[in-house]
């Protein structure tokens, strides 16, 4: 049995079976051989090639008779896997470097796909695709590693990876993925977004979980306490059982607050919205509970490997959220691609700094002809609803008059064309760059309303990339500096008369929901199940408690004396409290 601590990214507890996904970012191993084990080395190249081999065959045959063209890759795969020259390199490299396998396969498959991306024959260079595959197969063989879609998972597992990417993460068949673990991620890494979204219980962060477990372990991801037990004793998993047992009861219980408004003991009454990344998910949103839809993630719907959904296909979807909202606000933000979430009509952006790059309104306004398509299914769709649409990544005012120009460019376009919409649909803007934070002054009498962005405001405003386990620690709601813009930010909306919401993964901290409702936060978004745990905090509270505790943080000088306090604070008052 081994523990491993890593983030709690999504809560729940699973035990089940391990599933090891490869991802491209596997770490191959280096290490060295002697003399004495060099034939043993090539001989265990030669078998990985064989059992590739008749995998190759063996998808073949299952190619259907529809596809004859499509499966001729797969006879060049064979032809490229027996090159006597990319053989001979493999068996030299063995005997001359004394290094194993894996290590000698991946430098000459390296070395062959940067000749083959320097040749100016596009036909060429798209082979490179093809040594990346044949020798990742190999690769997996001599690791003892499977690789298979994720689309393609029919047991139910629980998946151990190094690293997975939104766009694996939103095909992966949900149904069967019951728990999530990784080597790399944070928090607020859009996977673990998703893994909440589609609550999936997930610990991210662990650095090394791949290299302690093989497909077919047993595990207990706790996804509460951020914990993986690999192969667990019979003690642990009884105590397990019992733990769950526990949780979903607690669970339960606090669904019953669905009716009740989110209101303070002293009559406040907050609003408490839902995220959602996809539109299926408008179901938990009712479920438990929400007030509307504070975000809407569009730019889900295109990261699915080549869909990219036209005017009418994002208009029934946006219109198919707003039905079942009824009569409730639903905000749906503009794509936000670029940094960690592509779409393939983007292409390769290959940045240096992705997350300070061509990113949300950015390429948006860079590729208007993608920005129309989805301003007019908005625009369109608001006919049917409450819908608000919001604007990412704002970073000044420039952006936001750009912003309003091109809308209204769109509108026009519209009314020309006799279309129905509603003139005076509400726009926001959201704020999570420190520069548009601290100008939300002269930014919030642009707009109809703001949200925060505290995934991406903590990472701009401290420097820590956001899915970065290594720098994971820095990543602190609480610091002085961000509990200061946070305050500037709504006290700034306030003095504009609009109201201001957060949709960052920390207003669904419940150690942080007191501190928001002190601060004057008018409403909340966050996954749909977080709602009824948050309610419950604000229904137990008074606002002068809250500005009270606001007022005694807010002279603090660290994030740790800050934690320290505000969880002792919380823990005194409320025993239900689950992170
Ligand atoms: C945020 O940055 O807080 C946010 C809600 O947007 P995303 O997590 O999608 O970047
Ligand atoms: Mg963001």
């Amino acid at each position: 049995m081994k523990e491993i601590t890593g983030i709690s990214a999504s809560p729940g507890i699973v035990i089940g079976k391990v599933f090891y996904y490869i991802d491209d970012n596997i770490t191959v191993p280096e290490y060295e051989i002697p003399q004495s084990e060099v034939e043993k080395e090539i001989e265990r190249y030669k078998t990985a090639v064989g059992m590739a081999e008749q995998e190759i065959l063996e998808l073949k045959k299952n190619t259907s008779s529809n596809f004859v063209k499509e499966g001729r890759f797969l006879d060049s795969h064979i032809l490229m896997l027996k090159d006597p020259d990319f053989s001979s390199k493999i068996v030299t490299g063995i005997t001359e470097q004394k290094k194993n396998a894996e290590f000698i396969l991946f430098k000459t498959a390296r070395s062959y796909i940067k000749q083959f991306k320097a040749i100016d024959d596009p036909y060429l260079r798209e082979r490179t695709v093809d040594i990346h595959d044949i020798s990742r197969r190999v690769l997996n063989h001599l690791l003892y590693r499977e690789r298979i879609s994720l689309n393609d998972i029919q047991d139910e597992v629980i998946l151990v990876t190094h690293n997975l990417m939104p766009s694996d993460a939103i095909t992966m068949n949900k149904r069967m993925v019951k728990g999530i673990a990784m080597d790399a991620g944070g928090k607020t890494s859009h996977t673990a977004i998703l893994a909440r979204a589609f609550e999936i219980p997930a610990v991210l962060g662990l650095s090394d979980i791949t290299s302690h477990v093989r497909s077919g372990d047993d595990v207990i991801i706790d996804g509460n306490s951020g914990k993986v037990i690999v192969q667990p004793d019979e003690k642990t998993r009884v105590q397990y059982e019992k733990i769950l047992k526990e949780w979903q009861k607690k669970e339960s219980e606090l669904l019953t607050l669905n009716e009740l408004p989110a209101e303070t003991r002293d009559g406040k009454l907050i609003k408490l919205y839902a995220n959602i990344e996809i539109a299926e998910e408008t179901e938990s949103a009712v479920v438990h509970g929400a007030d509307g839809i504070g975000l809407y993630r569009s730019e889900f719907l295109m990261l699915e490997p080549g869909k990219y959904y036209s005017e009418d296909e994002q208009y029934s979807t946006y219109v198919s959220v707003l039905e079942e909202m009824g009569d409730k606000p639903v905000t749906i933000r503009t794509l936000d691609v670029g940094g960690d979430k592509f779409i393939s009509e983007a292409g390769d952006l290959d940045e240096k700094n992705p997350l300070l790059g061509w990113r949300a309104i950015r390429y948006c306004l860079a590729h208007k002809d993608i920005f129309r398509i989805q301003i007019r299914a908005l625009l369109r769709a608001s006919a049917k609803g409450k819908l608000r649409i919001m604007f990412p990544m704002v970073s000044g005012v420039e952006e936001v008059d750009d912003l309003l120009e091109f809308l209204e460019e769109v509108k026009d376009e519209l009314k020309e064309e006799g279309k129905n919409f509603d003139t005076n649909v509400p726009v926001g803007i959201m704020i999570e760059v420190p520069s548009a934070a601290v100008t939300t002054d002269i930014l919030a009498g642009k707009v109809d309303f703001i949200s925060i962005g505290t995934n991406d405001l903590i990472q701009y405003t401290t420097a820590v990339d956001r899915g970065n386990e290594r720098v994971a620690y820095l990543y602190q709601p609480f610091h002085p500096a961000v509990l200061r813009l946070l305050r500037m930010i709504i006290d700034s909306a306030h003095a504009a008369s609009i109201p201001v919401s957060m949709c960052g993964e920390m207003a669904g901290d419940p150690m942080a929901a007191v501190i928001l409702l002190g601060l004057g936060l008018d409403g909340y978004s966050m996954s749909a199940f977080s709602i009824p745990e948050i309610k419950k905090i604000i229904r137990s509270t008074t606002m002068a408690d809250a500005e009270e505790m606001v007022g005694t943080i807010m002279d603090m000088r660290s994030y740790k004396e800050i934690d320290k306090y505000v969880n002792k604070w919380m823990r005194g008052r409320f025993d239900f409290i689950s992170l």
